[in-house]
């Protein structure tokens, strides 16, 4: 049989006991608890009643209080102890009472604890048993009573019920004494595992069993189950027998129902749950019946159980179930209670050493922020150091930036180096004429100092020699004044020389010298090496910059004189403008520009007065070639020729250029070929920059580009204009033979006509009189007036063609086409010719001239047939582009490619007039027809084949 027992406690009790951790329900309930004790043996129901009053009044001061019992058969309740002022009468609480006790049921389960009723505070009874009751409080103001409170009475009436139920099933009172003392002995132990040992202990010893096991499950899950064992002396060799549940036995059913299990030997092994021990059979002890209760957590759910098997003696009864019950109430609260002390712990322990993390961190930390600010005040002394340094550098790439003159940008730089080092002084030289020559020096240097180093240091002094060669900065420690030939700097300790040089090549040589320390360090190496670098980029980027600037404003110059050359041709004049934009861009000077001359030098163009009178006599009176190298020398050479010193004395007598110092001259190259020399002289002594050089370089080629331009227009019009005049002649000349052709044929028909018509006559009336050579020779005479009278037929035809009006409109050239085969069949010889086209186009033609040509062609084609050959001939035509293309094709004699021009020639032929009749005309007739209708005739042929002539003519619009 299955004990159902009885439903689950109501989860008030235990919301009562757990609200406060660890509060008052905790404290409360152990007075509670001892004042049961104490209430007097043998308990009277009265005393324990007293007691429980005693211990609710207590909890609400100035409260009064009773306990009522449920009448027999629901009739009204009766009043068993009753203590305080009532305000309200008797007889309204005993309805009060009567009303909760019928409206609900004890056990049933309520949110909050105890009800109200008519500004009454009712609890009724919900412990075991059949006792029905109910705690009546009236409090001043009730609905002010905490929730905590009430949670207290709630408790305080279940523990009453459960006493109280006892009584009724006999004495029990060693037994509540002993559950009661289990619960204190519960409450004081601290961690959950010993909590869960006291528990299991207890409950064996409360009921009386040799087995007793406790199981906790976490949020029911069995596998992190926490299990304690009690065994009594019996089962000491299975002391140690534990195997951990794993939720899937008979006891499962009693966490899963919150409900008490209680079963015989003989029911447990009925119950279909039941499945032994299996593989634990032998090692498992003997069970004997079994008894469980839930432990039911403060929010109801289940967490755990408490087991009994084998009883001292007989089976488990209903009442070990109820007080097992008691006990597992209190188990439960103390597990939760201990399990919240274990995290509680563990996180008192988790903050402990989170704190003592915190603290090692700290110590550590300010360990480590002492020694960081200690090298961070090195630091800042150091940088400190640099500041001053930096504000130099970025004072020199700002310049940079700008500047593009030397020697303001080596000022610059030394004045950084200075801002960087401490006691330096800094120097700048340059070479000229085998020194090097400051140029830029610190203003600490004393005067007699100045003087040496401005006076210069021979290009060989050791260490200047040094540095030259090794292209890089020489740190000299212990510096030597007299070796270098500087006595003046021997107070210096240590000099360090770095040669500054750019893509242009060595530009001068920055000297640093130490006034005290006589090494130099690694740090003062370094920001010597830095600066000399960064004059260098600055130099270069200067030296780009001005070149770039030159440049610009010489293409513009020049973009202005070649739009004005552009139409100029005089070379002189394109001379002078390059000249003038030379020396815009120079300093004061003059221009010459020579070319050769009968030995002399012929100076062509000047711009500038040469500044003396005797010298500009001397050069218009030409000096000699040979004798006068700045000219002489460009001219051989082809290449630019710069004296930074001009030669005095190499060109003239040096008298006459006492006031000229500088002199650049460079070969004027046309078509490849020098034509002058260009000179530039200055009056101020000048070093040739590497700009200047490519100022006066690109204006001389562009010189020469437009002296070339100059010639190539002035011979383009020229030849334009010969040209213009042989067109003219020509013109002229063919006028006049056109007329003259067609007077002379036209004057010439009439005496022709006259001799062969009266040559005619003589050979019919007088021939037979004639002997057989008066005969041919009169023959003759008629064949050549009969080729004369052709001859000018067909020139003049072929002169008409220059004087007649062409009437050119759409033609269909089928039926001119049919025109010309209708006349050409009907002559004599071409009965059997075959001549056939195909479909003819209409065309935009002089209808006459295209007659005239398809005569001529188709002519020509019967004509030069082959002996033994039917003559053929097909005219077709393709459109070719905005043209018709025809084609009259023949299978002739064909024609010698060597004459497929010559042919189309005036009186060319290619055959003998006793072999093919004919004039030499007719295709120079074709040609021109052609060319005035703006086409073109053509021909291809094989010899012995057959030739097609090809001639295009403008399509008629549709
Ligand atoms: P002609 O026929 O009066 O001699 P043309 O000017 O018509 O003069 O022709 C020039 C020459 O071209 C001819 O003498 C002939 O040798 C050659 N010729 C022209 N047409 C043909 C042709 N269809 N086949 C072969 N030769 C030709």
């Amino acid at each position: 049989m299955i004990n159902t027992g009885r439903r689950p406690v109501p989860e008030g009790v235990y919301a009562a006991r757990m609200s406060g951790f660890p509060t008052l329900p905790d404290v409360w309930l152990k007075r509670l608890t001892e004042a049961f004790e104490t209430a007097g043996a043998p308990h009277s129901s009265e005393s324990l009643l007293d007691a429980a009053l005693g211990q609710a009044l207590d909890l609400l001061p100035g409260a009064s209080g009773e306990v009522w019992f449920a009448g027999p058969d629901d009739g009204l309740p009766d009043l068993q102890v009753s203590s305080g002022a009532w305000r309200r009468a008797r007889e309204e609480r005993r309805g009060a009472v009567h009303r909760t006790l019928q409206r609900h049921a004890p056990r049933s389960v309520h949110p909050e604890p105890g009800l109200f009723d008519e500004g009454l505070l009712l609890f009724p009874f919900r412990g075991t048993g059949e006792v029905h009751a109910a705690l009546v409080v009236e409090v001043p103001g009730a609905h002010a009573v905490t929730r905590e409170q009430r949670l207290a009475l709630q408790t305080l009436t279940d523990h009453l019920a459960a006493h109280l139920s006892r009584r009724s099933h006999g004495n029990e009172s060693s037994r509540l004494r002993h559950l009661a003392q289990a619960a204190v002995r519960i409450n004081e132990i601290q961690g959950l595992q010993a909590t869960l040992d006291v528990i299991t202990e207890e409950a064996r010893a409360l009921i009386g069993a040799h087995q007793a096991v406790t199981s906790l499950t976490v949020s029911a899950d069995w596998a992190q189950a926490v299990t304690a064992v009690s065994m009594s002396d019996k089962y000491a060799p299975w002391q140690s027998y534990a195997v951990p549940p794993d939720g899937s036995g008979i006891y499962a059913l009693v966490c899963q129902g919150n409900t008490p299990l209680r079963l015989s030997q003989a029911e447990l092994e009925a119950h279909p749950r039941w499945r032994a021990f299996g593989p634990h059979a032998q090692a498992h002890p003997p069970m004997r019946g079994w008894l469980a209760v839930p432990l039911v957590g403060r929010d109801g759910q289940n967490i755990g159980l408490i087991q009994l098997s084998d009883r001292f003696t007989g089976d488990f009864t209903a009442e070990d179930q109820d007080v097992l019950v008691q006990l597992a109430l209190v188990a439960a609260a103390r597990v939760e209670n201990a399990r919240l002390y274990d995290v509680a712990q563990e996180e008192l322990r988790r903050r402990e050493q989170v704190e003592r993390d915190l603290r090692a961190l700290n110590d550590g930390l300010e360990r480590r922020v002492n020694d960081r600010t200690q090298q961070l005040e090195v630091a800042a002394r150091q940088l400190q150091d640099q500041v001053n340094a930096l504000d130099g550098f970025v004072a020199f790439h700002e310049a940079v930036g700008t500047q593009t003159d030397v020697l303001a940008l080596v000022q610059q730089a030394a004045g950084v180096i200075r801002a960087s080092l401490a006691h330096v002084s800094v120097a700048y030289y340059e070479r000229e004429s085998g020194l090097w020559k400051a140029r830029v020096w610190s203003e600490d240097i004393l005067p007699h100092v100045v003087a040496q180093i401005q006076a210069g240091v021979p290009e060989d002094a050791p260490d200047f020699a040094r540095a030259v060669q090794s292209g890089a900065p020489v740190f000299i420690d212990g510096w030597e004044a007299d070796a270098n030939s500087l006595s003046s700097t021997a107070s210096y300790g240590a000099v360090a020389l770095t040669p500054v040089s750019t893509p242009g090549g060595l530009r001068g040589m920055l000297a640093v010298g130490t006034q005290d320390a006589r090494v130099w360090t690694d740090r003062e190496q370094a920001i010597v090496r830095s600066v000399g670098r960064s004059l260098e980029l600055a130099l270069e980027r200067a030296e780009v910059t001005s070149r770039l600037q030159a440049q610009n404003a010489v293409l513009e110059g020049f973009a202005h004189l070649t739009r004005d050359l552009a139409t100029q041709r005089d070379p002189l004049v394109i001379v002078r403008r390059a000249q003038e934009v030379m020396l815009s861009l120079l300093p004061a000077g003059y221009a010459l520009y020579y070319t050769p001359d009968a030995g002399r030098w012929r100076n062509r163009v000047q711009v500038g007065d040469v500044g003396h009178r005797d010298l500009q006599a001397f050069i218009d009176a030409g000096p000699l070639i040979g004798l006068t190298p700045t000219v002489d020398v460009p001219w051989q050479s082809r290449a630019p020729y710069y004296q930074d010193q001009y030669a005095r004395g190499s060109d003239t007598p040096p008298e006459l250029v006492t006031h000229v110092s500088t002199a650049a001259s460079l070969p004027v190259v046309v078509r490849d070929e020098v034509v002058g020399v260009l000179v530039m002289v200055l009056f101020q002594g000048r070093p040739w920059t590497s700009t200047d050089r490519v100022v006066l370089e690109t204006v001389v080629g562009s010189l020469g580009l437009a002296l070339e331009r100059a010639e190539s227009v002035a011979l383009l019009a020229q030849r334009t204009e010969q040209l213009e005049s042989s067109n003219a002649e020509l013109a002229r000349s063919n006028a006049e033979l056109e007329q003259f052709a067609y007077v002379a044929s036209h004057d010439l028909q009439a005496p022709i006509r006259a001799v062969t018509s009266f040559a005619s006559m003589i050979s019919r009336r007088n021939g037979e009189q004639l002997d057989e050579r008066g005969q041919l020779y009169l023959r003759h005479i008629i064949d050549s007036g009969e080729h004369m009278k052709n001859l000018v037929d067909d020139l003049l035809a072929f002169s008409r063609l220059h004087t007649q009006q062409l009437a050119v409109q759409p033609v269909d050239s089928r039926r001119v086409f049919d025109t010309v085969l209708h006349r050409l069949s009907a002559v004599p010889g071409n009965e059997q010719a075959q001549i056939t086209r195909s479909d003819l186009p209409l065309v935009l033609a002089d209808r006459q001239q295209l007659d005239q040509l398809l005569q001529n062609l188709i002519g020509n084609s019967l004509k030069y047939r082959r002996a033994d050959v039917l003559p053929r001939v097909h005219v077709s035509a393709e459109a070719d582009g905005r043209m018709w293309r025809f084609a009259v094709k023949d299978n002739g004699i064909g024609i010698d490619p060597r004459y497929f021009d010559k042919i189309f020639v005036i009186f060319q032929r290619l055959h003998g007039r006793d072999v093919y009749e004919g004039t030499g005309i007719g295709l120079a007739v074709c040609k021109k027809i052609l060319e005035r209708h703006g086409g073109r005739l053509w021909v291809e042929s094989t010899p012995g084949e057959g030739s097609t002539f090809y001639f295009t003519l403008p399509q008629a619009p549709a």
